[in-house]
């Protein structure tokens, strides 16, 4: 069974306004006879596939108003296979640096969670930064096994579902690249919201079609692909987390920070002029430079605000004030 045989008519999986009321984004572009192991995976090159898309008029979140059904989508991510684990970890690098603030606020024995692990490498960082206790959750087998040793008995297998995890049981979830690929993203928002406790932060990364340079490729941007079920842009992923019930702390656009020869390649330039710069750039010493490259990417940070309950601080205040002067 391929994914596209039982697309599911939806609305907007962000504020569930009717596709009667969105506008046409892009016509579906699909090819089923091109689809491999590859069309679910992480990072791949692109096929320029897509489903038909909506822009909701409420909230701008792009979106397949026909999109595979959760059980097709799980078979296509546990079977995707697993590229390339430099991207994977040039992007921790990048996470690592714009989540330092939230990462270095954790209490003591902080826990943390991340859904769509992948190869597990952010997990790593977490712990190497403190974290007392991280648990990921990864539906591909191909990414689980590509895993260090290290760090695969900490991720769990298969699809993220809330009942996996007592409410209330972590200081931070992360979601990077991922929210774009889950059947329900506000579902899985509120999910997070539960299982954070008061305080707690989320922290998704996401494309911004948006951006400039999403805008500029159009159709032949890489977002623009049957892995996306749905795209965001600022104000949907504000309107994602506010609806859930989270305060918005921060949605901002993340500048991915990759060495100079990496960049290099994943420029669209011809494959003789790449190879004479690379060489060039390896001669004078500058392939390494690591540069700072706005791809059209989003970080977005919420945080649960819920009242600490039972939380006396130091003054003796509970969750802030006197107690019986509570508002
Ligand atoms: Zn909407």
């Amino acid at each position: 069974m391929t994914v596209f045989e039982e697309l599911k008519i939806r609305s907007c999986p962000v504020c569930f306004d009717s596709s009667e009321n969105a506008s046409l984004f892009f016509e579906e572009r699909l090819d089923t006879a091109r689809l491999d192991s590859f069309s679910f995976a992480s990072r791949k090159t692109p096929e320029f596939m897509s489903y038909r898309l909506f822009r909701c008029a409420a909230c701008r979140t792009v979106y397949a108003a026909a999109a595979p059904p959760p059980d097709a989508l799980a078979v296509a991510y546990s079977n995707a296979a697993y590229d390339s684990a430099e991207e994977a970890i040039l992007a921790a690098d990048t996470y690592e640096a714009v989540l330092q603030p939230v990462i270095a606020s954790l209490p003591q024995g902080a826990r943390a969670l991340e859904t769509g692990a992948g190869t597990g490498v952010f997990l790593e960082r977490l712990r190497a930064a403190g974290v007392a206790e991280v648990v990921g959750v990864e539906p591909s087998k191909a990414a689980i096994e590509a895993a260090d040793a290290k760090i695969r008995p900490f991720i769990h297998e298969g699809i993220f579902t809330e009942e996996e995890f007592a409410p209330e049981s972590f200081d931070l979830i992360c979601c990077f690249q991922t929210l774009e690929h889950v059947p329900a993203p506000k579902e899985l928002t509120e999910s997070c919201l539960r299982l954070l406790r008061p305080g707690g932060v989320l922290a998704f990364v996401t494309h911004d079609y948006t951006a400039p340079i999403n805008r500029l490729l159009g159709r032949r941007s890489p977002i623009i692909d049957i892995k996306h079920s749905q795209l965001f842009c600022r104000p949907s992923l504000d309107k994602l987390l506010a609806s859930a019930g989270f305060v918005a702390e921060k949605i901002i656009p993340l500048a991915n920070r990759y060495p100079l020869n990496y960049w290099l390649r994943l420029s669209p330039l011809p494959a003789p002029i790449k190879r004479v710069t690379l060489r060039a750039l390896a001669l004078l010493g500058f392939g390494a430079l690591r540069i700072e490259i706005n791809v059209g990417n989003l970080v977005a940070i919420g945080r649960n605000a819920s009242p600490v309950e039972g939380r006396v601080d130091a003054r003796g205040f509970r969750n802030g004030f006197r107690r019986g002067h509570a508002p």
